[in-house]
C-alpha cells in the first residue's frame, strides 16, 4: 500500500502554539492552569490535556474559591470582551488567542470607525465568529452563510478564518449581484494554513482510492477537508481516531491522509500505524 501524507498535518501554528503554551504554563507553574472553554475541537487534545492536570471551565456563572490563586488561558479562538472581564478575578490571565484571530478583530474595528457595515462569511456559533463580534461594535456586523439584501452602501466583507475559498467567492459574488452598493471592500481574510490545507486536499484525493481526514466532528475546518475530499473521491472516511478504522480499508492500494488543524501528530501516527498492520 502507497501512503501519501498532506504536507501540512497536525496542530496550526495558532493550535501549536496555544497547546505548548498551556502545556508549560502547567508544568512550570506553582499554581492550578485551567482553560476557559474548549482549547481546540478535538476530544484527543482534550484528554490529554485533563491527564496534565488542565482543567477546562465552560462558564464562568459561578466562581469557586479554588479559582482565585490559579491562572486561566485564553482558547486559540479567542473570546468576548466581556468574558475577558470576567476572567480578571483569577490571579492571572494567558492569552493565546491566536495572532491571525487578533488581527482579523483588529481590522474589523479599523474598518468599523471609517465607516464600514461588515459582513462576515461564517458560521454565528463558531467560538472564533463569536470572539469578533464580542470585540467589535455588534450593531455593525453580521455573520452569515447566505447572501442577503442590505440597506447600507458602505459595505466590507470578511470571512471567517477556516471557510473555504470558493464558499467565499460565491458568497460575495451573490452579494453584489443582489445588492447596489456604492462603496465595497472584500478582503479575504481565510488563513493560509487553511487554505493550504485545502488545496492539498484537492490534490490528494484525486489520486487517491481512499482517503482518511482526521480529526475532531465538531471541528469545522476539518470538516470542510472531508467535503472537498468526498468531491473527488467517494471512498473518504472522517475519523477522530484509528479505532474507527475498518480492516477493509487495509486493502486499498493509494491511501491519502489529511487532517484538520486541531489534530494532533499522535493521531497521525496511530493511523499509519493501523494502516501498516503495527496496531490493531
Ligand atoms: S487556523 Fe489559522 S487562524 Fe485558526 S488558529 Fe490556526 S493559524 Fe490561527
Amino acid at each position: 500500500m502507497e501512503i501519501k501524507i498532506a504536507k501540512k498535518t497536525g496542530f496550526c501554528y495558532g493550535v501549536d502554539r496555544a497547546f505548548n503554551g498551556v502545556k508549560t504554563l502547567a508544568k512550570e507553574s506553582k499554581e492550578k492552569v485551567y482553560i476557559y472553554g474548549e482549547l481546540v475541537h478535538n476530544k484527543e487534545v482534550i484528554k490529554n490535556l485533563s491527564e496534565s492536570g488542565i482543567e477546562k471551565i465552560d462558564n464562568l456563572k459561578e466562581f469557586p474559591q479554588k479559582y482565585e490563586n490559579s491562572t486561566v488561558v485564553i482558547r486559540a479562538h479567542g473570546i468576548p470582551k466581556k468574558e475577558r472581564e470576567q476572567l480578571k478575578k483569577f490571579k492571572k490571565v494567558v492569552d493565546m488567542t491566536c495572532p491571525i484571530v487578533q488581527n482579523l478583530v483588529d481590522y474589523t474595528n479599523d474598518v468599523q470607525l471609517k465607516g464600514y457595515y461588515i459582513v462576515v462569511y461564517g458560521k454565528t456559533n463558531h467560538p472564533e465568529m463569536i470572539c469578533l463580534k464580542g470585540n467589535v461594535d455588534e450593531k455593525k456586523i453580521n455573520i452569515t452563510l447566505e447572501p442577503y439584501k442590505l440597506n447600507t452602501n458602505k459595505i466590507c466583507i470578511i470571512s471567517q478564518t477556516t471557510v473555504d475559498n470558493d464558499s467565499f467567492k460565491k458568497f460575495y459574488m451573490k452579494m453584489m449581484e443582489i445588492n447596489n452598493f456604492s462603496d465595497i471592500i472584500i478582503k479575504n481574510t481565510i488563513c493560509k494554513e487553511t487554505s493550504f490545507r485545502e488545496e492539498e486536499a484537492k490534490k490528494l484525493s484525486k489520486w487517491a482510492e481512499c482517503v482518511i481526514v482526521i480529526g475532531g466532528k465538531n471541528s469545522s475546518n476539518t470538516r470542510k477537508l472531508y467535503n472537498i475530499s468526498l468531491e473527488h473521491c467517494k471512498n473518504t472516511h472522517y475519523v477522530e481516531n484509528y479505532k474507527e478504522l475498518s480492516e477493509n480499508i487495509k486493502n486499498n492500494e493509494k491511501v491519502a491522509i489529511l487532517t484538520g488543524s486541531s489534530t494532533p501528530q499522535w493521531s497521525i501516527k496511530d493511523v499509519v500505524d493501523f494502516l501498516k498492520g503495527n496496531i490493531s
